[in-house]
């Protein structure tokens, strides 16, 4: 009989992406997108969240071109709104990263979509680079804000020059093989240069449990796997764990990082609370029913500001003076 396709490898058993621990525990969510059923583990090791069965390259590959394709059909650009919550995003994010750099300095933004977060760090002074290995927005991007995006992956780019400050804003959570990828970006980072990334916040009490879960977030991070997940190659200088996690890392030019992260207890114990905890009552009791209220006050912010512009000028709007 042929088997039914799944789009997950099914038959995989448990196996860390981070330490390749093979402890598990499990919980069963459903993916807030579909609604289609997913199991969910937390390493006994080292404290990673990640889904019980990770897609192999094959099948985020063919995942990501029919998504993308839906995504992008007939849009040659984002709309109005999205600019400028793309934009509002991009501002908080340089405000909080600001002490960490100085005008001049070379920038790489990882998964740069259209470009709005490469085009406010210019703003701020950095010299700013965008790449993503989707094309989706990309050449909108460098039309409408005149500055270099490139369709590539981080394993593409040359090592040689350096930047001072590279970006990742809810990429993580994306990758089957995050630990290479922290690797080539400590490769890619001068001496002393600074990382900055956001990921979904599985310690958020405020955030949805069910706008947590999707099959396209391999991993769900707190702050103490993604500390593992850094360990001996980045510092953190600064982190704020709210709604999101929001890290800016110091790189530690002599890494004495090995291949694999040491287990840690503490991250575990944080791992199978926060899996447990993260549930509709929590959410609740954390003041999650004023969302919606939220939500509707977004919108109208969105439509106000972003009305009657060009995308440039969106996203002028926002910078201080
Ligand atoms: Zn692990």
């Amino acid at each position: 009989m042929q088997k039914q396709l799944t789009l997950w490898g099914s038959d995989m058993v448990f196996s860390c992406i981070l330490c390749g621990g093979k402890e598990s525990r499990s919980k069963s969510i459903s993916d807030a997108k579909t609604g289609e059923a997913l199991d969910v583990a937390a390493c006994q090791s080292c404290g990673l969240v990640q889904l019980a069965r990770v897609p192999t390259d094959e099948e985020l590959s063919a995942f990501y071109s029919t998504a993308y394709r839906v995504e992008y059909k007939n849009q040659a650009q984002p709309k109005p709104k999205h600019i400028f919550r793309a934009g509002k995003s991009a501002l908080e994010r340089l405000q909080k990263m600001q002490p960490f750099f100085e005008a001049g300095q070379r920038h790489l933004d990882i998964g740069a979509g259209g470009g709005e977060f490469t085009y406010l760090a210019s703003r701020f002074g950095l010299d700013a680079h965008g790449i993503d290995p989707n094309s989706g927005y990309l050449e909108f991007g460098r039309t409408a804000y005149e500055v270099p995006l490139e369709t590539k992956e981080v394993s593409e780019l040359p090592t040689e020059p350096k930047f001072d400050v590279i970006t990742m804003f809810h990429v993580l959570e994306h990758l089957a093989h995050p630990l290479e990828v922290i690797e080539q970006i400590h490769a890619l980072l001068s001496d002393d240069g600074v990382f900055v990334v956001e990921v979904p916040n599985l310690e958020s009490k405020r955030s949805s449990p069910t706008n947590h879960y999707f099959k396209a977030h391999i991993t769900y991070f707190t702050s103490l796997s993604l500390e593992v997940l850094l360990s001996g190659r980045f510092k953190i200088e600064f982190l704020d764990n709210s709604n999101v996690l929001y890290a800016v890392c110091r790189k530690i030019a002599s890494s004495d990082a090995s291949a694999i992260p040491e287990g840690n207890q503490n991250a575990v114990d944080l791992a199978n609370t926060r899996l447990k905890n993260k549930a509709l009552p929590e959410y609740f009791l954390n003041g999650g029913a004023f969302s919606i209220a939220r939500k509707t006050q977004q919108t109208i912010e969105e439509l106000r500001g972003s009305a009657g512009r060009d995308p440039k000028e969106i996203l002028d709007a926002l910078v201080p003076n």
